[in-house]
């Protein structure tokens, strides 16, 4: 199995570059973002409480989003590997993802940050506000409340991960497709040991 963790600060471009890898590898996409967006969307009481963190920026408690996450890896018995995608974002986390995938024999194979400076984040993400129209995408203190979050709670797993020598970061300024490429070379060159 190729298990990969695509790390980096909101609108660093995860899920553009996720989607081209899971057609080149064959890997099962999981953003927990999108999926807390569909239960937004249908209403679930999970949904409703995830709300009130995701409209002011914070993060949804970890008993919620580990819970969520471990059913949808659950839900895919069949898969070649994975690509987890705004997940793990806090130290237990990574701790319950790395028990779930201690259970399946496969455990992360590395983590690759996307990095991107804060000022590029925040006009990405404001022109995606405009696009998508997602709240929390259209209010540029929210925005930075979330960038200010990862530095503080989501970069800790960064270094939870460099310790077991899995943790790459590439630039994530540039084409789609020079990114992809930079992303390709380090996921083959991780695959042959
Ligand atoms: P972005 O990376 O652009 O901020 P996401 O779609 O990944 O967007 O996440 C949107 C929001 O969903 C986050 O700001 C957070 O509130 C919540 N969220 C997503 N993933 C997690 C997670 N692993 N833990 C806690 N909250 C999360």
């Amino acid at each position: 199995m190729i298990n990969l963790i695509l790390f980096g600060p909101p609108g660093s471009g995860k899920g553009t570059q996720a989607a081209n890898l899971v057609e080149r590898y064959h890997l099962v996409h999981i953003s927990t973002g999108d999926l807390f967006r569909h239960e937004i969307k249908t209403e679930t009481p999970l949904g409703l409480e995830a709300k009130s963190y995701i409209d002011r920026g914070a993060l949804v408690p970890d008993s919620v989003t580990i819970g969520m996450l471990n059913n949808k890896v659950d839900a895919h018995p069949e898969a070649q590997g994975f690509i987890f995608d705004g997940f793990p974002r806090t130290i237990a986390q990574a701790e319950a993802l790395d028990a779930l995938l201690k259970e399946k024999g496969s455990p992360i194979l590395a983590l690759i940050a996307l990095q991107v400076g804060d000022e590029e984040i925040v006009e990405r993400i404001k022109k995606r506000g405009i696009e998508s129209g997602r709240v929390d995408d259209q209010n540029e203190e929210v925005i930075r409340k979330r960038i200010n979050v990862y530095k503080q709670e989501t970069t800790p797993v960064y270094d939870y991960y460099n310790l077991q020598h899995k943790s790459h970061t590439i630039k994530g300024v540039g084409t789609v497709e020079e990114i992809f490429s930079s992303l390709c070379t380090l996921i083959d060159a991780a695959v042959a040991g």
